[in-house]
């Protein structure tokens, strides 16, 4: 019989869970419009669904007229936002920013405070790493891959130099990025916990289970998330045939030829409906049996601004 693996844990993390909701009380209790600087979260669905409400998405803080309510996505700000923003005759100001981004973004300003050279390891343009890099003013090198730690204009003898990570990164990939800048840097200062979030880390864990049970492997989740991506690119590294769908209908039937038990998961910033309408398609399909591959139970919950709370 053809089935369906469900990974679990999937879908919404706290940050975001915590992130849609500031923009949904913001309506609710303060009425549309409300601002919100870049997609709240990286989900077309998401981000459509709020703009119906009467949220208006923008990356410019001057296109945010005087009087009004602003939100900062979940990926975070540079420094340099906020003070534009603050400038302004704004009403208030609301931070969605992941408490894990907020957490990066401490550690980074004391080792700026403390002299040290600081790398990040995340990807060019993204908003998470320009809002990281964007905390203090400069002496931050960004590096990609293992390739661009032979490139980093630091002498090997440096003695404050320290390291943080977007919080989205491939869990593997940060692994060996990490151990080729100690073997370069003996006195290379490492972040006190990881910065890669639970999130990424335990639905990354999951799909590596899925990878060894599942023909193929359906990620759902837009084209701009991150987590999503390195979701899809590690099951592919596994071997496994693996798509990135924001939608049931981009299923291609010809994904499933041959395919008898497919695996299911979901990006951070992809609501649990989505995923609905995916099993609903599959089993038009011929996958009529679901398994759940439960991995490990999340019990994060971040509390909400306090202008926001009930
Ligand atoms: S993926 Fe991690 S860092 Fe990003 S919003 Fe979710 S919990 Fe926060």
């Amino acid at each position: 019989m053809k089935k369906i693996i469900l990974a679990n844990p999937r879908g919404f993390c706290a940050g975001v869970d915590r992130a849609i909701t500031i923009v949904e009380k913001a309506l609710e209790k303060y009425g549309a419009p409300v601002y919100v600087r870049h997609e709240v979260v990286h989900n077309k669905y998401v981000v459509d669904g709020l703009k119906e409400r009467g949220a208006i998405f923008i990356e410019e803080i001057k296109d945010v007229p005087e009087g009004s309510i602003l939100i900062y996505s979940a990926h975070g700000v540079p420094l340099s936002v906020r003070h534009e923003a603050e400038a302004k005759s704004l009403t208030m100001i609301f931070d969605a920013t992941c408490p894990l981004v907020s957490k990066v973004h401490v550690e980074l300003k004391n080792l700026h405070r403390n002299q040290y050279q600081i790398i990040m390891i995340g990807h060019k343009g993204h908003p998470e790493v320009e809002g990281t890099m964007g905390q203090v003013n400069g002496g931050i090198h960004l590096i990609e891959n293992e390739a661009d730690v032979d490139t980093l204009p630091i002498p090997h003898y440096a003695e404050k130099i320290a390291v943080v990570t977007q919080t989205t990164l491939s869990v593997d990939e940060t692994k060996s990025i990490i151990a080729k800048l100690k073997s370069t840097y003996p006195n290379l200062r490492l972040p006190k916990n990881e910065d890669i979030c639970y999130a990424t880390q335990n639905r990354q864990d999951a799909v590596k289970e899925m990878a060894k049970v599942c023909d193929a492997i359906i990620v759902i989740g837009s084209k701009t998330s991150s987590n999503s991506n390195r979701l899809k690119e590690l099951g592919e590294n596994l071997g496994v045939k693996s798509y990135l769908i924001d939608f049931d209908y981009e299923i291609d039937s010809a994904w499933l030829t041959d395919v008898q038990s497919i695996g299911l998961t979901a990006g951070a910033s992809a609501p649990e409906v989505l995923v609905e309408g995916v099993i609903k398609k599959l089993q038009s399909h011929g996958f009529s049996s679901i398994e759940s591959l439960n991995v490990i139970e999340e019990h994060m919950i971040f509390a909400l601004p306090s202008g926001l709370r009930d």
